[in-house]
């Protein structure tokens, strides 16, 4: 599926994954062509590309049909008002997307790698979003993920950008019920779990899709090169 979506503008990129029907819904669409992916990667020639591309210390931005699948997933847990934790943030691409999802709300990006972290608040100030961070709508902090951030929790919406060997207890525990959870699990072969949390409290887990992530790990693992 990779490559297939790639197109020559920001707006073609989106058109093809709309096209491919993994953009399915007018509101992730929406919320898509307001983040120009050209902010978050560090060559622009390939900022439409659908790959995953470096953004160095170990970490890749996701392929852009991996941030849409993801947020079609999570995208019933996305409202005004509504917390989301994105762990494993990197580039800063899909706090800025989700942001646009959660008026009001707040969007917490929380990675181990404190350059990656600052170079994310620039991008997101270079995508128009300077005023987002200045009012606390999106978080960017520095931290062991696999903890979660407690200081906003619960969660409406986690997304994880980083696969874990399992799902993390902290996460699960961060959940709002109801909420949602999209991660990649496993070492060698992945997959993406949606861990649902219901009103009453009750967790249930699906396998969604097959999946290539970089691990959720250690940071001075992960800046050796694993
Ligand atoms: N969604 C991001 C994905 C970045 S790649 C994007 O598209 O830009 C995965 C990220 O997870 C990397 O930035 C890496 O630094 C981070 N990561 C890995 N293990 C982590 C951990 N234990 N805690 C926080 N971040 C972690």
């Amino acid at each position: 599926m990779a490559w297939r979506c790639s197109g020559r503008t920001n707006a073609d990129l989106i058109a093809n994954m709309h096209a491919a029907r993994i953009i399915t819904t007018d509101r992730v669409h929406e919320a898509m062509a307001k983040v120009d992916r050209a902010n978050y990667v560090m060559h622009k020639s390939e900022a439409y590309e659908d790959s995953p591309q470096s953004i160095g210390h170990g970490a890749t931005i996701s392929a852009p049909h991996m941030h849409a699948h993801a947020i079609e997933h999570l995208l019933d847990y996305l409202g005004p008002g509504k917390r989301v934790l994105d762990v494993g943030s990197g580039s800063g691409y899909l706090c800025a997307v989700l942001h646009h999802l959660v008026p009001g709300g707040v969007v917490v990006g929380i990675d181990h790698i404190p350059e990656l972290v600052d170079r994310s608040k620039g991008n997101l100030r270079q995508d128009g979003l300077g005023s987002a961070l200045d009012k606390g709508e999106i978080v960017t902090v520095t931290g062991d993920g696999r903890q979660g951030y407690s200081d906003f929790a619960q969660y409406d919406a986690i997304h994880v950008g980083a696969a874990a060997p399992t799902i993390p207890q902290q996460l699960i525990d961060q959940l709002k019920s109801p909420g949602r959870m999209f991660i990649p699990v496993g070492t060698f072969a992945q997959q993406i779990m949606q861990v649902d949390k219901d009103e009453n409290g009750k967790v249930t887990k699906k396998n969604l899709m097959g999946v290539m992530y970089v691990p959720l790990t250690d940071a001075e693992r992960q800046q050796r090169g694993y």
